[in-house]
């Protein structure tokens, strides 16, 4: 059966539009709704749901897109923007699905979330994937790929019968054995936080890094995610795809809701 892959958000940090700015990226997703951007996350449904973590907007994306339950919760790590909307998740446990939610990161990962949302303990039903180990849920599997950002990091490498997809919302220059991985998959969605100036080269790509990297690795197509379109200088959507046509399709700028059958 196909699966859908689906981009719940695609911000990073403090999404477009930020409350607090009025850059020319911010101003025309307030114009136009369709180019706003939560923060990162995403979701693969077939027979169930699963989905790649829960962050701080995960309330609102869910709604979006009309889901009533989640199966499974995997995380790339415990940064805020990740993991912020796992509180949601406790009334869904509470009031309808009445069975510890499974949820899969690193030792780290799963050790942050613990920190930072002690009290629901009870409603986690918590499963630690060592690197490169593969957990297989609804006919697909996935593997957890070492990135590089903060410790702990996992990119997921997707594969359905018909596709190989990796994403990888934080990360810089993939670890070698993980690009060794992933190479000639068909969707690499990738880190794309700035725009020009990479202000931290060693956790993030740059738009331009990402596209560079993807193409070194032979990915079939590129999506780029974890945007923020106002690090370090500011671009529109309007801006950027205008740029990606270079690229004649191959380079996609991922918008929230956005999605693939895989
Ligand atoms: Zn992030
Ligand atoms: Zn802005
Ligand atoms: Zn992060």
């Amino acid at each position: 059966m196909t699966h859908r892959f689906t981009f719940m958000g695609t911000a990073a940090g403090c999404g477009v539009p930020s409350f607090f700015c009025d850059c020319p990226a911010c101003t025309e997703a307030r114009a136009d709704p369709r180019l706003a951007r939560g923060d990162c996350g995403v979701m693969v449904r077939g027979e169930q749901t699963l989905v790649i973590d829960t962050p701080p907007d995960a309330r609102h994306q869910l709604i979006r897109e009309g889901i009533r339950a989640v199966d499974e919760i995997l995380f790339t790590h415990c940064h805020f923007d990740h993991i912020g909307g796992l509180g949601e998740y406790e009334y869904l446990v509470q009031l309808v699905q009445k069975r510890p939610m499974p949820v899969f990161g690193s030792a780290e990962a799963l050790a942050g979330i613990n920190a930072e949302f002690h009290y629901m303990d009870y409603c986690l039903d918590e499963h630690v994937l060592a690197p490169f180990e593969t957990h297989v849920f609804d006919g697909v599997r996935y593997t957890a790929c070492p990135v590089t950002h903060a410790p702990g990091t996992y990119g997921y490498l997707v594969e359905t019968p018909g596709t190989r997809l990796f994403y990888a919302s934080d990360t810089a220059t993939l670890p070698p054995e993980t690009a060794e991985r992933v190479r000639g998959c068909d969707i690499l969605a990738m880190d794309a936080t700035f725009w020009k100036g990479n202000w931290s080269p060693n956790d993030h790509h740059s738009i331009q890094k990402c596209i560079e990297e993807g193409l070194a690795l032979d990915a079939g197509t590129i999506y780029l995610t974890h945007m923020c379109l106002h690090y370090d200088e500011p671009i529109t959507y309007a801006e950027l795809t205008d740029y990606l046509r270079q690229y004649d399709g191959r380079v996609v700028a991922a918008l929230d809701g956005m999605t693939l059958d895989i």
